[in-house]
């Protein structure tokens, strides 16, 4: 049998919802044979087209702090980074971009920062009330990394529907190798049992292409997200930034991401899985390509003007000098092109509706 026919038998098996071994999952991981890699970015879209249809859901990213008290090494945010022209918005500016995201067809709002502490309970919470009271038909996701599970409970119930936290890599020994000693995995991944066991729908992922990554850390990220079952998958390429100790280090692939795309389309058939900014920003076309390879959600920016240039977690980040209007407008345009349409709906995952 040739390798071709072979790598597409495991393609239809994982479609069939069947396992793959580990040396399985390597071979398709490590195969570039673009017959192959068409076919399962074919059979992932058939996949969430059974489900999703051609609708894509959008997610307004409002990016509110950039202070952090972490240093994770990959990060353009890190503590460490003295360069870094910090900024946090207000309450006011908080509201005011979900007003603005309102009108333009946004009913998902995602809040995104660093681990700043000024961002204690009784600040998120009163944030989170007054979103959910100004607009009571929008889904609030959360993602400001770990807390502890008492905090995500009142989060919970001041409004808030989903969390986002990526695991960053299911393998412990590269997770330490690319979080500093204070980090710990095992309180990562508490967290995120701590945000399903409350009723979250919960998003983990990681980087493509992060230092130390190699195949076998993939599969352990496949298998991690085949046991956890999130909600929501987010992962892009890892892409340098300056003044990280990274700096010198090779970006990610498109191809990669792709591929790994596509597969945890078939693993996890319901799942919510953005096409990043991130596999935009290594490729002009890389969004497209990702709704192509079974993504079925984006996340335009709609952070004031003045602050999308300080929220760097990584060099060349697009949309940075655009409009919140703007970036809708483009974004609908990008995905009608290939055949696709954004929707103004919530978009939850088809268990929560
Ligand atoms: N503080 C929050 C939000 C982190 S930023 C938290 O801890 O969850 C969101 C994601 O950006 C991170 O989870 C990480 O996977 C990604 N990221 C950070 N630095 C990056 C880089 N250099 N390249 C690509 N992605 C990066």
């Amino acid at each position: 049998m040739s390798d071709t026919v072979h790598l597409k038998q495991l393609i239809d098996r994982l479609e069939g919802s069947r396992d793959l071994s580990d040396a399985e999952f390597t071979e398709l991981l490590l195969c570039e044979d673009s017959e192959v890699t068409d076919y399962l970015a074919e059979k992932a879209r058939g996949v969430r087209e059974k489900i999703y249809g051609k609708e894509v859901y959008l997610r307004g990213l409002i990016e509110f702090t950039n202070y952090c008290k972490n240093n994770c090494k990959y990060c353009g945010i890190r503590c460490g980074n003295k360069n870094a022209e910090r900024y946090r918005l207000s309450k006011e500016e908080i509201l005011s971009c979900c007003d603005i995201g309102y009108e333009l067809g946004f009913r998902t709002f995602v809040l995104q920062g660093g681990e700043d502490p000024y961002f204690n309970d009784d600040r998120m919470v009163d944030i989170v009330s007054a979103m959910r009271k100004n607009h009571p038909d929008c889904a609030i996701t959360l993602s400001i990394g770990e807390r502890e599970k008492e905090s995500y409970q009142k989060l919970f119930d001041a409004g808030a529907n989903r969390y986002l936290l990526r695991h960053e890599t299911a393998d412990k020994a590269h997770y330490e190798y690319l979080h500093p000693k204070e980090m710990s995995y095992d309180h990562r991944m508490q967290c995120l049992r701590d945000l399903k066991e409350i009723g979250y729908q919960v998003g983990c992922g990681m980087m493509v292409g992060s230092p130390g990554q190699k195949t076998e850390h993939y599969i352990k990220d496949l298998r991690f997200m085949q046991e956890f079952k999130p909600e929501m998958v987010g992962i892009g390429p890892f892409i340098p930034h300056h003044d990280t100790e990274y700096a010198g280090e090779k970006a990610g692939t498109v191809e990669m991401t792709l591929k790994l795309l596509s597969i945890i389309r078939l693993i996890l058939p319901e799942v919510l899985l953005p096409a990043t900014t991130a596999l935009g920003t290594i490729d002009p076309t890389g969004r497209e390509k990702g709704i192509l390879a079974g993504a079925n959600v984006v996340m335009p920016n709609l952070s004031p003007g003045n602050v999308r240039e300080k929220y760097l977690l990584y060099d060349n980040k697009i949309c940075t000098g655009d409009e919140a209007a703007e970036c809708i407008r483009c974004m609908a345009q990008r995905v009608s092109k290939v055949g696709y349409t954004v929707v103004q709906s919530r978009g939850d995952h088809i268990k929560y509706r």
